[in-house]
């Protein structure tokens, strides 16, 4: 099998970027090329600010570029326990997170990113009747919001996913899916068309202040900035001190399948963009323009390639789509997911004029780039659509390896007797 299909599918084209070397001022700098490194920079430079962004690798190495591109709106709360949580700023968090596609769609649209959008909504399918009270709460709060969210039954939610193994769900209309890779380059080709100057191949080394400076060292330069913007997700490293020990990563692995015949394709997901399922260990599933399935599911936590993975997901295919059993399964690959204890991302500033970005648990398509365009606000002084909170604290993170172990074992535990995640 070959690795992540997007290399192989992305028609938008990636950027050219230098690698970053010399001496440069900026007034913000952004460490990271995913979703939100590249949001941020976008609004930064449509703002007139001056921005430079540095990224390790290539631009959507990271989680942008091998997701499985559901765009989904809304947190793992709904807005009225978002309310609770946020108090004052709740308001805001909810519009923000209500917002998120849009914003994801309106981008591509303005800047005419070639990424494969399609709107017709992400059913959240119960795999347990005991799943239904938790769809149910979630789809009424943004029901009473105002939200196109709509419950379903056995049967509609069979119409629409070309499945009979759910007992319900709720579709909402808001949501979508992309070309992750693709939306990756696009974002990054209208940040650079409008001023930011963004380089690849450039992993920032060290991160240090000096009076109100900030200096951002690589191999071959330095950079000297007022802020900076950390938006290196669950592929941060050590770079602000303690900054890694706020979340835990855990790791995700995807297939594709070869393109689907026209008449397979009529009956898998008819009726929606993507789904996922209530299951804490989720399966995501959607097809690509193309005409490919593309499942993700929990990977092994060494983050390698598992063949027993493999087998499991194209099993759980067959048994959702018998139509699909049996099909050719192309493409392998890994990516990493930040995940916070309460499941809420976090934007937190562990020192004046540094802004960090983690945590999105899985949601971070639509959401990191709410949250990039929300950093970005806040290295402006402008009122921004995410409160600066606290940095997210893992208890015990030395031993989160054994942890994480543990809770996976709970979790297939707590599937497999139907309950739901949030
Ligand atoms: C398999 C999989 C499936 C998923 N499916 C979905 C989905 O369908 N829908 C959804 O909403 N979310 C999904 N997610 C989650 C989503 O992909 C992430 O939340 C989102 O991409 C995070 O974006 P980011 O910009 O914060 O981080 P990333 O995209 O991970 O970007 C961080 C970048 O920082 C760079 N970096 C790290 N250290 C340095 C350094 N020292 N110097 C310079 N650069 C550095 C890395 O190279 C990387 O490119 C999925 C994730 C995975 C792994």
């Amino acid at each position: 099998m070959r690795g992540n299909v997007w290399h192989d599918t992305a028609k938008e084209p990636p950027i050219t970027a230098q690698a970053f070397h010399g001496d440069m001022k900026t007034t913000v700098a952004v460490v990271g090329g995913g979703f939100a490194g590249l949001s941020a920079a976008l609004h930064l430079a449509e703002a007139g600010v001056d921005c430079c962004l540095l990224e390790a690798a290539a631009f959507g190495e990271g989680a942008s570029g091998r997701n499985n591109g559901q765009v989904i709106p809304g947190l793992k709360l709904g807005p009225a326990d978002l309310r609770k949580r946020y108090g004052d700023a709740g308001e805001t968090v909810v519009e923000t997170a209500a917002g998120a596609a849009d914003l994801v769609f309106d981008l591509i649209e303005k800047h005419a990113i070639n990424c494969e959008p399609d709107r017709r909504g992400w059913v959240r399918a119960a795999h347990s009747p005991i799943a239904m009270p938790a769809i149910e709460k979630q789809a009424r709060q943004w029901q009473d919001y105002g939200a196109p969210v709509d419950v379903l039954d056995q049967g509609q939610i069979a119409e629409l996913l070309g499945s009979d193994r759910y007992v319900g769900g709720m579709i909402d209309r808001r949501a979508g899916r992309l070309h992750p890779l693709s939306y990756c380059h696009g974002l990054a080709r209208a940040a650079q068309s409008k001023g930011a100057r963004l380089y690849q191949n450039s992993p920032v080394l060290s991160l240090s202040k000096n009076g109100s400076d900030w200096h951002i060292k690589t191999a071959q330069g330095t950079l000297t900035a007022e802020k900076v913007i950390l938006a290196t997700g669950a592929y941060s490293d050590h770079l602000v001190p303690g900054w890694s020990k706020g979340f835990m990563t855990v790791h995700a692995m995807q297939i594709a399948s070869a393109p689907l015949s026209s008449n397979i394709l009529k009956t898998v997901l008819p009726g929606a963009s993507a789904m996922s399922d209530t299951r804490k260990l989720a399966h995501a599933i959607r097809l690509d323009a193309e005409g490919r399935i593309i499942i993700s599911g929990r990977g092994p936590l060494s983050g390698r390639i598992d063949d027993s993975v493999v087998q499991q997901l194209v099993r759980t295919i067959g048994r959702l789509f018998p139509t699909v059993d049996g099909q050719d399964w192309t493409h392998v690959w890994a990516g990493r997911i930040g995940i916070t204890m309460d499941e809420l991302p976090r934007l937190s500033s562990p020192q004046p004029g540094l802004y960090g970005i983690v945590g999105f648990n899985g949601r971070g398509v639509a959401m990191a780039t709410a949250f990039g365009k929300a950093a970005a606000q806040h290295c402006m002084d402008q009122p921004a659509g995410f409160p600066i909170v606290d940095a997210p604290k893992v208890p015990f993170h030395t031993l989160r390896k054994p942890i994480l172990a543990a809770a996976i074992a709970y979790y297939r535990t707590r599937d497999a007797l139907g309950l739901a995640s949030r």
